[in-house]
């Protein structure tokens, strides 16, 4: 700490008292606070006599002489571990008083007896009972003037380099703690990041306390004489050096010791240079003490500030609670440990993990998931919500598909099922319609064997005979060949077909049926163009049913009454085909329910024809209705014209 410059004679007591007060009048406003310039010295007060035992203070008054500025980071930190240390030892109230001597950064410009004269007077009515000392210009002022201004009040000081406290107070009654920068820990922490290191940027200030740090570091410099560069940039202001840091290689190492003044005696707070030089730096800062963590080192060896300060506050509660002063013992410097910033690390890519073990990593930031872990759990729980909705979903599709092929296959059962029906209703005219092209065969076939046996055949008669039985066999082949194409199962089809032609071949299907009914069906096939999409048997089977219920409405009306019409027409919508007969009619009341499944008015009926004749309309994007007539019922099929454009053949995966 810098040597508090003036007058150091020690016989000065002695010096005339008016002449002193002449000078202190103009001195005091320049050094004590404003408020304590109306101080006013008594005559013969100068030095003030040790208080008297009666006058024994109320209070426990604690008075911190600092070398430093009152509020440097490092400072307030001791402070306040003292006064904590002092708050948990001491059971009775201490107040706190300080007195600045700033002598770290400025040298004072008053003789230091005045000043401690002035001191003595200024804390006349406050008499410490212990006085706490700050740096070695604070106890040189003590040891030099305010011991004896002060005598048999107990004094403790800190922040003093242990050399100086070894060899200036070892002998002097006092106790105290040293404290010196751990340069040795510092360098091998920031070789231990670095180890490809070859330059080492050494910087400074020069004032005395600079100088002594920089003295320190010189020490802790040496076993890297010659492995690597060393360069000292000492007394440059902060300007200078954050332009020249900035030029560094990232491989460099800076050691910033102190600069509390630069070469042209500008003062700084060394922590505000360290910010500067730190955020303009190239290569990573390493620094010793604890209040320039924070402030852009990456780390070093650091002793704790707040250790320090109750170290002291400690040996203040034993000064203030024992009768007898305290032991002359300087307490060794509080152990350096190793501290580093995760931010600086991360901002030089270097490696937490090459740190010493148990290294105090400060001001790791915690990660995404510590930051966030509440929102980022909700975001979990929404996607794992999410993805059970979308699993369910996806296994309600495959079930809703699986039901809805069963459902199909039912379907194409039920259809199937339907046309079976159809043809056992069919049979009586099935067999007529075969057994006639048989009998007639036959019939044939036995005219020629009279006419062969009685040896009258001709060849052209012959011939006739033949073509006969030819044509009643293709004739009983059609119907069978109608039957297979209706009964068969086969895949459902989607394909271009001609409406009036599906009509045709249920017509030659009813033909026989409606004879046998006595039924006379008419057909009336305008359609043009006919041409619809989908799959001819099950459209026939819609047309074969509404013509067979046509045919059970007029069962009771008299022979040559019983008329159907099956017309076939364009409209808007699509192909139309109407069944229209002049039968019973349809209640107004019952036309909705005609086509529910299984309403049936019939005794052998079983409800079903009109239902699937409906799924299989609708299933080509067509639909049915029904309408009560004046006379009769008309049953309406639309269907969608197929596109112009030719449609590829498609086959759906169902069979009928
Ligand atoms: P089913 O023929 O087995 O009764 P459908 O579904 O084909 O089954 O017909 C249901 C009902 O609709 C019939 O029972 C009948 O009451 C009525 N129906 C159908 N077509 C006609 C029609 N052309 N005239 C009068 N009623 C009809």
């Amino acid at each position: 700490m810098g040597t508090v410059t003036g007058d150091r004679a020690l016989g000065c007591i002695a010096a005339p008292i008016r002449l002193l007060r002449a000078s202190f009048s103009a001195l005091l406003c320049s050094v004590l606070p404003v408020a304590l310039c109306a101080l006013q010295l008594a005559p013969g007060s100068v030095a003030a006599q040790p208080p008297a035992e009666s006058g024994a203070p109320k209070e426990n008054y604690v008075l911190v002489l600092t070398g430093t500025p009152p509020y440097t980071p490092a400072f307030t930190v001791i402070d306040q571990g003292m006064q904590a240390a002092v708050a948990r030892g001491y059971a009775r109230p201490v107040t706190f008083l300080f007195e600045t001597l700033d002598t770290v950064r400025f040298d004072l410009a008053i003789d230091r007896l005045t000043l401690a004269q002035l001191i003595a007077k200024k804390y006349e009515n406050l008499r410490p009972r212990a006085l706490m000392l700050v740096t070695e210009s604070a106890v040189d002022l003590y040891l030099d003037h305010l011991q004896s201004l002060w005598p048999g009040v107990p004094a403790i000081y800190h922040s003093v380099p242990r050399d100086v406290a070894q060899r200036r107070y070892a002998n002097r009654g006092l106790a105290g703690i040293a404290s010196d920068s751990d340069f040795e820990q510092t360098l091998r922490i920031a070789f231990a990041l670095q180890p490809k290191a070859r330059r080492l940027l050494i910087v400074g200030g020069v004032s005395e306390f600079d100088q002594r740090e920089l003295a320190q570091a010189r020490q802790a410099l040496r076993p890297y004489a010659g492995r690597v560069q060393i360069d000292y940039l000492i007394g440059l202001s902060p300007e200078a050096l954050a332009e020249r840091v900035a030029r560094e290689d990232r491989d460099a190492i800076v050691l910033y010791v102190s600069l509390l003044r630069d070469q042209r005696g500008l003062v700084y707070t060394p922590v505000d240079v360290l910010e500067r030089l730190s955020g303009a730096s190239a290569a990573p800062v390493y620094g010793a003490w604890e209040s320039f963590m924070g402030r852009g080192i990456v780390a070093g060896g650091i002793e704790s500030l707040w250790s320090r300060g109750e170290r002291a506050g400690e040996m203040l509660v034993h000064a203030l609670q024992a009768p007898t002063p305290l032991a002359p013992v300087t307490s060794g410097p509080i152990e350096a440990v190793c501290m580093a910033d995760a931010r600086q690390l991360e901002r030089f890519g270097l490696r937490a993990g090459l740190l010493p073990d148990g290294c105090e990593l400060r001001f790791s930031e915690p990660g995404w998931f510590q930051r966030f872990w509440w929102q980022s759990l909700l975001v979990l729980a929404a996607l794992l919500g999410q993805s059970a909705l979308i699993v369910s979903l996806l296994l309600q599709r495959r079930r809703r598909h699986a039901a809805e092929l069963k459902l199909q296959a039912q379907r194409v059962q039920l259809l199937h099922a339907s046309r079976l029906a159809v043809a056992g209703e069919l049979t009586a005219s099935i067999a007529h319609e075969i057994n006639q092209p048989l009998g007639a065969i036959l019939s044939n076939a036995d005219a020629a064997q009279i006419l062969v046996e009685a040896g009258k055949m001709e060849r052209g008669e012959l011939l006739h005979i033949l073509a006969d039985i030819k044509r009643d066999d293709l004739r009983a082949s059609d119907v069978i060949k109608r039957l297979r194409a209706l009964l068969a199962r086969h895949e459902t089809e989607r394909r271009s077909i001609d409406l009036n032609r599906v009509v045709e071949d249920a017509a030659a299907i009813l033909r026989h049926e409606a004879g046998r009914r006595a039924v006379a069906i008419e057909y009336a096939l305008d359609a043009s163009p006919a041409d619809v999409i989908g799959d001819a048997v099950q459209l026939q089977q819609v047309i074969i049913n509404l013509i067979l219920n046509a045919f059970d409405a007029c069962v009771d009306l008299p022979d040559g009454a019983r008329r159907v019409r099956v017309v076939t027409s364009n409209t808007p919508n699509g192909v139309q085909i109407s069944v229209r007969d002049f039968g019973a009619g349809i209640a107004l009341a019952d036309l909705p329910s005609v086509f529910d499944a299984f309403y049936t008015t019939k005794g052998g009926g079983m409800g079903l024809g009109l239902s699937i004749a409906r799924s299989i309309v609708e299933a080509h994007g067509g639909s049915i209705s029904a309408a009560s007539c004046d006379v009769g019922a008309e049953f309406r099929v639309i269907l969608p014209l197929a596109p112009v454009t030719d449609v590829p053949e498609q086959r759906a995966g169902d069979t009928t």
